[in-house]
């Protein structure tokens, strides 16, 4: 039987939580005298500790119960909560499969707490057998796999067999999922009692200024994000950025569609420079070429005031490219195609 409270650090399972005046009186109609703010100006009130607005709006959109979903100051904030909440420093350890997101290395190392990496095989996806042997390990608390991954831009297949083999927490971050095909693992919360799902309002949803991240998980997992967190982790002004972007469906779907259909022409376009070698599929809104001289082709971009990601030291002579406007890509192809020449 699956008990959460085996994984828990005993620190956090015995923590008592900061219980803040907002927590105790949660109405909006008073005299407000408990939380020391001061009484004019617009920002001068502390923001809902737990978001109550967005979570509902959230709910409606994602499908997914307000109890099973807790918002972060950007989903590296809920990273980091994971490590905190999860991992003895010193003693316990994460695992990720790699190439990845860079974060999860680095809230380990902020953590103290051994992160093992694991290739990747040349399609991009985990070796289930190599897996199956590491999963084992009793100091091994807390897996993350990105899916879509970045920056290989594919979706990971082996991901519920990770979560089924293995006993302690898998958080899946699901940061490019609306850009993919894929089913979001969100609707499967009840079935895995060791699944976190990340997702994100930085990319897709356009408020990476804004920082809100998001996690699907049971409410026993989500107590103790909550208890854990710092209480107004959210601001006002970015929970009411958030609530509007939610509030506006339809510009969402007409800008992922943009730049959904920007991808795939890129993908075709990025055919006929000769300076690529590979261009490998995307179920993200970036895509990853490989290219003959990485730091070449980056330098000469960004001397033309186009940035690009050099992904040379993680993936021998690979450039990642978001997808931007159609301006902006088109801009790209003319400087690749001139780099060419
Ligand atoms: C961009 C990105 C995020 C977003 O993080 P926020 O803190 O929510 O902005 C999370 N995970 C991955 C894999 C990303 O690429």
């Amino acid at each position: 039987m699956f008990n959460i409270n085996t994984l828990v650090r005993p620190n956090i399972l015995n923590l008592e939580p900061y219980s803040s005046a907002r927590d105790e009186f949660s109405g909006s109609e008073g005299i407000f005298l408990d939380a020391n703010e001061n009484p004019f100006g617009t920002l001068n009130r502390y923001p809902d500790p737990f978001q109550k607005q967005l979570k509902q709006k959230l709910s409606e959109i994602k499908s997914v119960a307000t109890e099973n979903i807790f918002l972060g100051n950007g989903s590296d904030e809920i990273i980091d909560l994971c490590f905190r909440i999860f991992c003895e420093p010193g003693k316990d350890k994460a695992l990720t499969f790699v190439p990845t997101y860079g974060m999860y290395e680095v809230s380990a190392a902020i953590n103290n707490v051994e992160l093992i990496k694991v290739y990747l095989d040349e399609n991009f996806q985990i070796n289930k057998n190599e897996a199956l042997t590491l999963l084992s390990d009793a100091n091994l608390k807390l897996i993350f796999i990105c899916s879509p991954n970045n920056p290989t831009a594919n979706c990971i297949d082996a991901v519920e067999f990770i979560i089924q083999n293995f006993k302690g927490i898998v958080v899946v971050d699901e940061a490019y999922i609306d850009f993919s095909d894929k089913e979001s693992l969100s609707q499967k919360i009840d079935q895995y009692p060791n699944l976190i799902v990340l997702q994100t309002l930085s990319k897709a949803w356009g408020l990476a200024a804004a920082r809100v991240g998001i996690a699907f998980t049971n409410s026993a997992i989500i107590n103790f994000l909550n208890k854990v967190k710092p209480p107004y982790n959210i601001s006002a002004p970015n929970q009411q950025a958030a609530l509007q972007a939610l509030n506006e469906v339809d510009r969402y779907e007409y800008e992922k569609a943009i730049l959904i259909r920007e991808r795939e022409k890129m993908l075709l376009e990025l055919q006929n420079i000769c300076l690529i070698k590979k261009i490998y599929p995307s179920e993200t809104n970036f895509i990853l070429i490989e290219v003959t001289d990485a730091d070449g082709i980056y330098n000469a971009l960004t001397s033309q005031n186009i940035i690009i990601r050099n992904r040379n030291k993680v993936i021998r002579n690979c450039l990642r490219l978001t997808v931007g406007s159609p301006e902006e890509n088109a801009a790209l192809l003319t400087a690749l195609q001139n780099i060419s020449a």
